[in-house]
Parts: C-alpha cells; sequence; structure tokens
C-alpha cells in the first residue's frame, strides 16, 4: 500500500516505486548496481541476498507496473519471451494451452518448438469468438492466451467473455497487453489472472531497451510464478529496470499522442486508391469495432494498411518512407513500418499466411509521437511511389 493507489494512473506511473532514496534525499531512486548483499551475521539481511532473487531496482519497477495493471504481484523480466517463458513453465506434461491462432510469433515458437516438446499441448483457434473458444477448451487446459489487439491484423478479443468461458472450464487467462498497454486496457478488470507484457515496446517506449513482465490477479499465483522467475533465472538487469521505468513515467502522455497520430492516419488513408484496406479498432468499419470501444479507451498506436498491389509495389512504398524507419518492433516514440510477409512472419508458410490475411501487400505502421502532419506527408509519398 502506498499513499498513491488511490491516484489516477498518471500519477501513479509516475510515482509508484520511485520514493526518494531515504540515505541521500535523491528524488529519483539510485541504479542499484550490484549482484550481492552485505549480510549482518549469517542470513540476517534486509530483504535482499542476491539480485537473480530480487534486486531494488527491479522490485521499484514491479510494484510500479503492478499498480498501473490494477494486480496484487508482479515479475519482471529478460525479455517478454522470458515472461512468456515462465507462465508456459506452470504447466505440465498433457496440459493445454489455448490460443488464438496469430499470436506473437516467438510466442508461437514458444508453445510449438519448445513446450510442446517437454509434452505441454499447443491448441489454436482461427476463430476470435468466445463460442470458439469454449468448443476447444476441456479439463486438460490450463492456460488460455490471448492477445488482443492482435498483430498485424488488430483484431480485438472479448477478453470479459473469453475468461468467464475459461473459468466456467477451470482454465487460467493470460492476455499480453503488449500493444495496448494499461493506459488502454486492463485485462485483470476484465477477468484475466495474468498480463504479459513485452515492456521492450510502449512501456520502455524509446526502442533502447527489451524486457517483460507478468503480472498477476492475487497473491495466490505469485509464489510459482516467483519461483519460476529465480529458477528460470531470466531476470531484467538493473540498468534495463531503470529505463523501462523513466519509459513508464511518460507512459499516459505518450499513448495519448500515439492514439491521436494513429487515428488521424487511419481516418487520412481509408480511402485511398492505392489501399484495399485500412486496419485501425477504432474506425467504425473496423471488423471488432464494438468490443473495441467497450474493452478500450483509445485505438492504440498501430495502424495497418493493405496495398491493392503486390509485392513490388509494396517494396517500393516501404524503401520511400523518410519517416518511418522500416524495421521490427513497435511501441517507440519513433515511427516504424514493418511488412510481416518478409519479416515478423517470414516463417509462417505462403499459404498459412495468406489464408490468415497476411498477404504480400500488407504493412502494418507503429505511429509514433512525430506531428501527424509529416507521418501523414510521408505515407503519402511513399505511396505515390508504389
Ligand atoms: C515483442 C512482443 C513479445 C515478445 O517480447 P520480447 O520483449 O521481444 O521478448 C510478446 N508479445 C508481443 C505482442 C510482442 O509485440
Amino acid at each position: 500500500m502506498t499513499r498513491f493507489d488511490a491516484m489516477h494512473f498518471a500519477t501513479r506511473a509516475i510515482h509508484v516505486g520511485q520514493e526518494p532514496d531515504p540515505t541521500t534525499g535523491a528524488t529519483v531512486p539510485p541504479i542499484y548496481a550490484t549482484s550481492t548483499y552485505t549480510q549482518s551475521s549469517p542470513g540476517e539481511h534486509k530483504g535482499y541476498d542476491y539480485s537473480r532473487t530480487r534486486n531494488p531496482s527491479r522490485v521499484m519497477l514491479e510494484d510500479a507496473l503492478c499498480s498501473l495493471e490494477g494486480g496484487a504481484a508482479c515479475a519482471c523480466f529478460s525479455s517478454g519471451c522470458a515472461g512468456t517463458t515462465a507462465l508456459l513453465a506452470t504447466l505440465k506434461p498433457g496440459e493445454k494451452v489455448l490460443a488464438y491462432a496469430d499470436v506473437y510469433g516467438g510466442t508461437f515458437r514458444l508453445m510449438k518448438r519448445v513446450f510442446e516438446t517437454f509434452g505441454v499441448v499447443p491448441v489454436f483457434t482461427e476463430d476470435t469468438s468466445p463460442a470458439a473458444f469454449a468448443k476447444l477448451i476441456d479439463g486438460q487446459t490450463r492456460l488460455v492466451w490471448l492477445e488482443s489487439p492482435t498483430n498485424p491484423l488488430l483484431r480485438v478479443l472479448d477478453i470479459a467473455a473469453i475468461s468467464k468461458v475459461a473459468h466456467d472450464a477451470g482454465a487460467r487467462v493470460c492476455v499480453d497487453n503488449t500493444f495496448a498497454t494499461p493506459v488502454l486496457q486492463l485485462p485483470i478488470s476484465l477477468g484475466a489472472d495474468y498480463v504479459l507484457h513485452s515492456t521492450t515496446k510502449y512501456i520502455g517506449g524509446h526502442s533502447d531497451v527489451v524486457g517483460g513482465a507478468i503480472v498477476m490477479r492475487d497473491k495466490s499465483l505469485q509464489e510459482r510464478i516467483a519461483f519460476l522467475q529465480n529458477s528460470l533465472g531470466g531476470v531484467p538487469g538493473p540498468f534495463d529496470c531503470f529505463l523501462q521505468q523513466r519509459g513508464l513515467k511518460t507512459l499516459a502522455l505518450r499513448m495519448e499522442r500515439h492514439c491521436a497520430n494513429a487515428l488521424k492516419l487511419a481516418e487520412h488513408f481509408r480511402n485511398h486508391k492505392k489501399l484495399s484496406r485500412v486496419l485501425y479498432p477504432f474506425l467504425e468499419s473496423h471488423p471488432d469495432h464494438a468490443v473495441a470501444k467497450r474493452q478500450m479507451c483509445g485505438g492504440g498506436g498501430m495502424v495497418t494498411i493493405v496495398l491493392k498491389e503486390g509485392w513490388e509495389a509494396t517494396k517500393r512504398f516501404c524503401s520511400s518512407l523518410r519517416v518511418f524507419s522500416l524495421a521490427e518492433s513497435l511501441g517507440g516514440v519513433e515511427s516504424l513500418c514493418c511488412h510481416p510477409a518478409s519479416m515478423t512472419h517470414g516463417s509462417i508458410p505462403k499459404e498459412i499466411r495468406e489464408g490468415r490475411g497476411i498477404t504480400d501487400g500488407l504493412v502494418r505502421l507503429s505511429v509514433g509521437i512525430e506531428h501527424a502532419d509529416d507521418l501523414i506527408a510521408d505515407v503519402e509519398q511513399a505511396l505515390a511511389k508504389a
């Protein structure tokens, strides 16, 4: 409990876990670059004995993320994938994890190519409806894994409805909240048991650090995750925790601009003659618009566009951008452009990829916080060359 608990998101993002340093008064707490802690006599210490297990820089970040997601506990990791690893390691051989087929590529790879070899059974649905999830859940399903909005099609899944279906069958629910961030969507308040983050994206916010986190609905989930965090050992260093915490302080402000810019861009290009589709959850034409409006308080910073012409035109478009950088990842202050078919989703066979709508003309834009007019002009001139 802190005196900030009842305050607004933007205030908690700046103050929770950031009490002035008690020994020096330093307003910004120091970075605890230490692997070990001196004990006064054997076993007598101040709650810290070794930094894989616990480090003050990490604890500060965990406290802040826990508050912002409205959870009871948080564990930070060296990457989003390290967090996913810990969550999947809660499953035993024979138990199932059910996920939407279009999950983040690294999550899919961990489920299919790592945990399946240990006997965990991944099950995927191509249908985002709660009924489709209900149909696939059985007595062996321990975990339901949701991402919303999804990548790169920005489908929005009904977290409350799917959580209910999962809980009725005795399964737990994890929501990967990387794309929405707790500014736009609070999965725990909608019924999720775990929230996963790649803090590499919006939370770090400046494309300069890799990290991950799991926030838990209640304390009963904490012991196992803390055990796995320490046992698997994929923990973030103190400098990385500092960078993520600094990012967190401007998260609310940045998300406002990401959303405003993305909406402007989506509206500007929605009827463009060179595009067959513009996907953005807060456009009325989006297939999941109603759920998005109910579940999120902003459409997010990602916009997906589909060029009518194929690969050659799309390649010209991607190479002609001057403000957007052609790069993987997302969520930083700078705008990025990604061509999933050749970059992030290149390892999925073409028929499967295209069956899911990830065609050669599809381009995912991570809309940054530059001036909207410069971003629109950049996309406009690159489309003229496509
Ligand atoms: C990037 C990402 C991850 C993986 O996180 P890393 O920090 O790269 O390990 C997981 N989920 C989503 C939605 C992501 O975008």
